[in-house]
C-alpha cells in the first residue's frame, strides 16, 4: 500500500496549518499473495491498481474534505450510470471502546463530521456500529450488480493511527505542534475490481460514451455494402465508433448476433435507404427510432454522449 509513503512525503518538510489540507494521489500498483483458490476473475487478483490518495488535514477540515471526496464519487457513479448505490457509515462499537486508537474526543468529532457530511449532501447512509476499523471511522459505497449482489466500491476512511506512528506534525495558528488527521480515499477501490463490478452491474450494456463499439451498420444484402461503408466513413469522421456487419447472412441473423454483442445502436441499410441518404435506427432493448439522415444520427449520438459525460 502507498499510505506509509505518503506519510513520508508529508514528513519530508515542515508543515504549517496554512499548508493543510495536503492531498497526495496516485494510481499505485500493489500486490497481495492470494491463494490460487481465492483468485477470482478481475475481483480478486494478485496485482492490482489502487486509485489511492491521502488527505492530511486539520480536525476542523474533516467534514469539508469528506464532502469533496463524496462529490468525486458522485461524478464517477453518475458518469458510469450506477443508479442503485448505497452508503454505509461505520462507527465505533459503543460497548467496547478500548480497541480503538485515538482519543474519544477526536473520534466523536470525526464521526459527527461524517454524519453531517452525508446529511449536507443529502446522501441516505446506513449507520453500522462496531464496523469501524481500529484506526478510525469510515464511509463506504456499495453498488448492486445485474443479479442483485452487493459490491463494495469507493471508500473514505479517517485514520488516527498512521499520523501517530509516523509522528506527523504541523505547526498550528497557536504556534504549537499538532497532529494532522489522515484520510484515505479510493473512489474506485481498485481499477480491476471496478471494471469487474461495472461489467456485472451493466451486464455488458455500457453507457454510450464508454462502450467500445457504439454503432453497427447492417446492410440488408451485398448490394448495400458500399452504402454501408460510406455511412461508416461519415460517422467516423464525426467521432462515432462504428462497425459494418458485411457478412453474407440474412438480416434477421445479423440482428440476433449483434444484439448479443451489446452494441447500443444498429443501423439497417438497404437500397431504399441508400437512395434517400438515410439509415433505419434500431436501439438495443428499445423501440425502433425510425429513419434518420446520417447527419441527424451523428448529431444524436454526439449529443447523447455529451449529456452522459456532463451528467454531474
Ligand atoms: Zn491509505
Amino acid at each position: 500500500m502507498n499510505c506509509p509513503h505518503h506519510c513520508a512525503i508529508f514528513k519530508n518538510s515542515p508543515r504549517s496549518y496554512r499548508d493543510l489540507p495536503l492531498r497526495i494521489a496516485e494510481f499505485g500498483t500493489v500486490y497481495r499473495y492470494e491463494q490460487s483458490g481465492e483468485l477470482h476473475g478481475l475481483t480478486r487478483v494478485r496485482s492490482f491498481t489502487q486509485d489511492d490518495a491521502h488527505i492530511f488535514c486539520r480536525q476542523d477540515q474533516v467534514k469539508q474534505e469528506f464532502i469533496r471526496v463524496m462529490e468525486i464519487i458522485e461524478i464517477i457513479f453518475k458518469a458510469l450510470d450506477f443508479k442503485n448505490f448505497e452508503a454505509q457509515i461505520s462507527l465505533r462499537d459503543p460497548n467496547n471502546q478500548t480497541k480503538y486508537v485515538g482519543s474519544d474526543e477526536v473520534w466523536e468529532k470525526a464521526e459527527q463530521a461524517i454524519i453531517e457530511a452525508c446529511r449536507e449532501k443529502n446522501l441516505p447512509a446506513k449507520i453500522e456500529y462496531g464496523e469501524a476499523a481500529f484506526y478510525g471511522p469510515k464511509l463506504d459505497f456499495m453498488v448492486k450488480d445485474a443479479i442483485g449482489r452487493r459490491w463494495q466500491l469507493g471508500t473514505i476512511q479517517v485514520d488516527y493511527n498512521l499520523p501517530e506512528r509516523f509522528e506527523l506534525e504541523y505547526v498550528g495558528e497557536d504556534n504549537l505542534k499538532h497532529r494532522p488527521v489522515m484520510i484515505h480515499r479510493a473512489p474506485f477501490g481498485s481499477m480491476e475490481r471496478f471494471v469487474a463490478v461495472l461489467i456485472e452491474h451493466t451486464a455488458g450494456k455500457f453507457p454510450l460514451w464508454l462502450t467500445p463499439e457504439q454503432v453497427i451498420i447492417l446492410p440488408i444484402s451485398e448490394k448495400s455494402n458500399e452504402y454501408a461503408y460510406k455511412v461508416q466513413q461519415m460517422l467516423e469522421a464525426q467521432n462515432v465508433r462504428v462497425l459494418v456487419d458485411d457478412r453474407n447472412e440474412k438480416l434477421g441473423r445479423k440482428i440476433r448476433d449483434n444484439e448479443l454483442k451489446r452494441i447500443p445502436y444498429m443501423l439497417v441499410v438497404g437500397e431504399k435507404e441508400a437512395e434517400q441518404g438515410v439509415v433505419a435506427v434500431r436501439q438495443q432493448g428499445a423501440e425502433d427510432k425510425g429513419l434518420m439522415t446520417v447527419q441527424e444520427f451523428a448529431d444524436f449520438v454526439n449529443q447523447t454522449v455529451d449529456k452522459q459525460m456532463n451528467a454531474y
